[in-house]
Order: C-alpha cells, then structure tokens, then sequence
C-alpha cells in the first residue's frame, strides 16, 4: 500500500488513531469548538484537493490525507462517537446500501 512504511501489525488501528488524537487534541479541539473545527477540517480536505489536483507529489498528499483524517477524528472525539464502532455498524464488511463486497450498486456518486 502507498504509504505504508510500518509492517502489517504495526500500523495503527481506528481505536488506536482516535486515542491519540484525542490525547493530543481533545482539549484544543474542545477550546476550537465544532464550528471552527469543521471549518478547519473544510480547509483541510480544500489543501488536499489542491495536493492531488496540482500533482503536488504522494509524500505531500498522504501528509494531506494524514490532516484531514486527523480533523474528522477530531469532529468525532468532540462528539463523543467510537469511530471504529461506528465504522463497523456502517460497513459491516459489506457495502452499507447493496450488502455486497465489492460494492454492486449501480451508480458511482
Ligand atoms: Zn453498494
């Protein structure tokens, strides 16, 4: 996988991604609140956009791809929500709308 530098049992998991951010951040994010953090997370992902449109390079746009996973961790630590439970409700091992792995479903939006 392009990105991944770290073995297979070393690379971090949802649970382990949200702790750390909420050990880093919770009290900034807290201090931000969820108006200007979802502004900062449209920033991000508008940073990323630009990185993949501008063919700004891969280590630029994983480092981008890194941010804008870190600011929605952010969004679901201020509201308290387990990603990783939330994630496996969603998708549970299948495509949350057609059931299917791969994903069946007619259209690509
Ligand atoms: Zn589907």
């Amino acid at each position: 996988m392009v990105g991944s530098s770290l073995p297979e049992d070393e690379a971090m998991d949802i649970e382990k991604a949200q702790d750390l951010i909420r050990r880093i951040y919770l009290e900034r994010d807290k201090e931000r609140g969820m108006e200007r953090t979802l502004l900062r997370t449209f920033q991000e992902l508008a940073e990323l956009s630009d990185a993949i449109s501008k063919e700004r390079g891969m280590e630029y746009i994983i480092d981008e791809v890194a941010d804008v996973f870190a600011w929605v961790i952010s969004i679901a630590n201020l509201l308290e929500i387990d990603l990783g439970e939330a994630l496996l409700n969603k998708y549970n091992n299948a495509c949350s709308r057609c059931g299917k792995t791969p994903c069946k479903c007619l259209d690509t939006r």
